[in-house]
């Protein structure tokens, strides 16, 4: 597990947002546009309880 992720769990145990390309599957930044993998500008936005 990434120390991110670890930080965000850790942090409070609320939703955790997570966004993916919907092409391809990999996981962007929050503040990426564009997928860094296939340049895909469909990015999914969706809520880890
Ligand atoms: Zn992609």
């Amino acid at each position: 597990m990434r120390d991110v992720l670890k930080t965000v769990l850790f942090r409070r145990s609320s939703a955790m947002v997570v966004e993916e390309c919907r092409r391809c599957g990999t996981t962007v930044g929050s503040t990426a546009a564009n997928c860094p993998e296939c340049d895909c500008e469909e990015i999914v936005r969706y809520t880890i309880q």
